[in-house]
Parts: structure tokens; sequence; C-alpha cells
């Protein structure tokens, strides 16, 4: 029999009928620390940074990670340690950083909806730069800057209405979303910042969605921010750093996005023929950096054939592995020790009550009750979305390291669950 190449491979791959992240087998990890279950390679988490960091030598450019897809301390300690830093979207996120050991000096905090306690919160630490998104919140932080004598590190998110040509709620630079200032609005917006004495404008920035798969949106989305670059500093507000945001897509379901590397190097060649080639860059890099890292185990607990469908029940569910419900995403599912024989077609769903838990439909599986699956490219936007819902206690996260095996989330026990709530008599 014949094993299929996994996303993730090679660092997630089968060894003598028996998948494995690593150097070590995922029906062993299981069998020790129960399932749910994510189990996070490092290599393959490193081998993606590699990748960035290639097509950046010799350039001045920070790599700053988008923890929000995957915000758990010691997948944040291996980013820190490796150099980089990290795009934040709330006060609590900055808190993680710092536990992790992230130098807050590396972070950029992005979002529409910053309150004052958390653009104190990252004043107070010294973070690099606030991406601010509207002329309502430079006012604030203005405010709240001066309010302790200090000067905010700015740049203006900047809306390049680009169609990413991606899932439409994953998609952020089109002129019907909420994030970013208008093209048109730019400059005056930079004016008005470079006018106010508790700001100091730092750089510009955009970021125009998630599992962009094509190269053409973000030469485009890149075009549309250089011309606003000579403008603003046309209008005397210089500009030092511009940072191209993240969003470059992983191998879900044989999607073929261009590797970082590829990427950067047609990116460079247009700055560079743009003649902005010296500036210092950013980007915020999340899903690319570790959804192909992991894979989230979970045994069948039943099979149920029906009349229309044939149901596998295992024991993740959407509280668990969130995409397929929210966005009607794919994620490979595979066997841990495949059976022979012929596939049967099932949907693969969880125990949750919603016709929304479901994590694969019509999937050909040889399996029976007690086998292992692996959901594959569970490393992004899966543990960091997981909730309680059904009470149930979100999963334990393994990071593996060649032999060694990293608890760096324990199982949350149901006790967990209920512990902040009071009965009121
Ligand atoms: C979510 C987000 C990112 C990361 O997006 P990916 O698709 O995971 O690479 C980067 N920047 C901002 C502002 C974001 O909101």
């Amino acid at each position: 029999m014949t094993e299929p190449t996994l996303p993730g491979h090679p660092f997630i791959a089968y060894h003598e009928g028996e998948l494995c992240v690593e150097q070590v087998r995922l029906s062993a990890l299981a069998s020790t620390y129960g399932t749910p279950l994510f189990v996070y390679s490092k290599a393959a988490m490193l081998s993606a940074l590699a990748a960035y960091q290639l097509g950046f030598a010799g350039r001045n450019a920070q790599i700053c990670y988008a923890m929000k897809a995957n915000s758990t301390l010691g997948i944040l300690q291996v980013f820190a340690l490796a150099g980089c830093g990290f795009d934040i979207v709330s006060g609590g996120e900055l808190a993680r950083v710092l536990a992790a050991g992230g130098d807050p000096a590396k972070v950029i905090f992005s979002g529409v909806g910053k309150t004052r306690a958390e653009m104190r919160q990252a004043l107070q630490v010294g973070i690099g730069c606030f991406n601010v998104e509207s002329i309502a919140e430079l006012d604030v932080l203005n405010e709240v800057a001066v309010g302790m004598g200090l000067r905010a590190p700015v740049s203006l998110r900047v809306n390049p209405n680009v169609d990413p040509q991606t899932h439409p709620y994953i998609s952020t630079g089109l002129k019907g979303n909420k994030f970013g200032v208008a093209h048109e609005q730019a400059v005056e917006t930079y004016l008005h910042a470079s006018r106010l004495p508790g700001l100091k404008v730092v750089g510009i920035d955009c970021h125009i969605g998630s599992q962009i798969t094509e190269t053409t949106p973000y030469l485009d989305a890149m075009d549309r921010v250089l011309d606003l670059v000579t403008q603003v500093e046309a209008a005397g507000v210089p500009i030092h750093h511009i940072d191209f945001g993240g969003g470059l897509g992983i191998n879900y379901n044989g999607d073929t996005p261009p590797a970082a590397d590829a990427l950067w190097a047609q990116l460079l060649a247009k700055l560079d023929a743009r003649g902005f080639g010296q500036r210092q860059l950013m980007i915020e890099p999340g899903r690319s950096l570790v959804g192909n890292a992991g894979v989230c185990l979970s045994e069948v607990l039943y099979l149920k054939p029906g009349e229309q469908k044939n149901f596998c029940i295992i024991d993740a569910a959407m509280n668990d592995l969130p995409r397929p419900a929210m966005y009607q995403a794919y994620h490979h599912i595979t066997p841990v020790r495949p059976r022979k024989g012929e596939g049967t077609l099932f949907d693969v769903v969880g125990p949750i009550c919603e016709s929304g838990d479901w994590i694969g439909r019509d999937r050909s599986l040889q399996v029976q009750p007690g086998d292992l699956l692996a959901v594959c490219s569970a490393g992004a936007y899966c543990m960091s979305m997981a909730s309680n819902y059904n009470t149930r206690g979100r999963a334990a996260e393994l990071l593996i390291d060649g032999d060694q095996v990293h608890v760096i989330r324990q199982r949350e026990s149901v006790f967990d669950t209920f512990q902040l709530e009071q009965l009121p008599v």
C-alpha cells in the first residue's frame, strides 16, 4: 500500500505503516496523553520560518509572527528564540508575548478596536508600533500617549482595495471590509497623525486577507502601498518602514501557494525596481508558519451507517477544530495506522449537538471504532479558536522536537471550565 504525502511532509509522515510527527509515533502519544490531542513539529515551524528568512537574506527585514494563528506560549517561545517579533491583536496577546520571553520592541499591535487600557499597557512596555486603523483611533491613542508623557510609534493600516481571491470571511483588503484606512483618505490621515503631539509616524502597513494562494494580489497591493508612500512623503511625512502583512496560504487540499522565498523574490524585485529596496520591511505571517506543522489526533467513537450518509463520529469536535463549521474549511483526515482494503464514504463529525459540528465531508476511510485519525493542517486557527462549548475541556498540546516530547499545554479538566462560576444562592 502506498501512503499519501501529507500536508506537513516531511515532518509529518508515515514510517513502517504508522503516522509519526518527526521521530515520534502518534499512537504512542495518544495512549500516553489521550485524545483529542494537538501535536506540533518544531522542525516544521522552523522550516516554514526559514523560507521567509531565506527570502529576506541580506535585507533589513523583521518577521513578526501573527500569533492569533496559534498563541500557545510554547509556540511563541520557538519563534521568539528564532528572532521573530510578534503581530498582536489584543492586550491579552501582549501578555502572552512577554510571558514567552518575546521582545516588546519587536511587537506590532494590529486590530480595529484597541481599548485605552490596551494602549496604555502597550506603551508601558515599549512596543514597536501601533498599526492604527482609523482617525478616531489615532485621536484616542494620541490622548493616551500625551497623558503618559510619551509618543506612540504609529503606522497606518491602509486598505489597498485588492481582492485576495480567498474566502469572504478572511479577505480584509476590500472596500466593504471593516479594516484599514481607505486608499483615498490615506494622505490626509497621515497629515493628521503627523500633527498630533503624542504620535510619531514610523510606518505604513496593509494586510489583504488570509489563505492567499496567488502572487498577483500581493504584487497589486504592493504597487498600491508604494504609490501611497510616494504621495505621503511628498506631502512631508517620512515613512520609515513598510509592513506587507501576512496572509500567505498553505496546502490544505492540494492548494499550491507560492513558497515564501519565491513569493518574496518577486516582491523584492518590484520593491527594488521602484526604488524602495533599502527600506526597513516588516511582515506578519501567521498561518504559513504553523498551519502545516500540526495535527489534531482523535479517536473514532462510533460508526453510524445511514441511508443517505454514513457518519464516522470522533472525539474531536467543532470546539477543538472550528474551521470547518466557521468557513466550510477542508482539513485532510488520515488514519494513524491505515488498514488494508477499500474505504467507505463517511462524514466525519464530532459529538457536539449542532449539525454544523462536522470535521470532514464525504471522506473515504477504512476505519473501526477505537482507531486513531489525524486531522491535518491543524497548527493554525484551531487551538487558538477552541472553546468549551458543550462543557468540553480543551485538548492538550504537545511540541515534538526530534524524539523529544514537550507538553506545552495540559488537557483542560471539566473543573477548569467552570471554576470561575458561582451559584447565586
Ligand atoms: C491575521 C492577521 C495576520 C496573519 O494572517 P495569516 O493569514 O495567518 O498569515 C497578519 N496581520 C494582521 C493584521 C492580521 O489580522
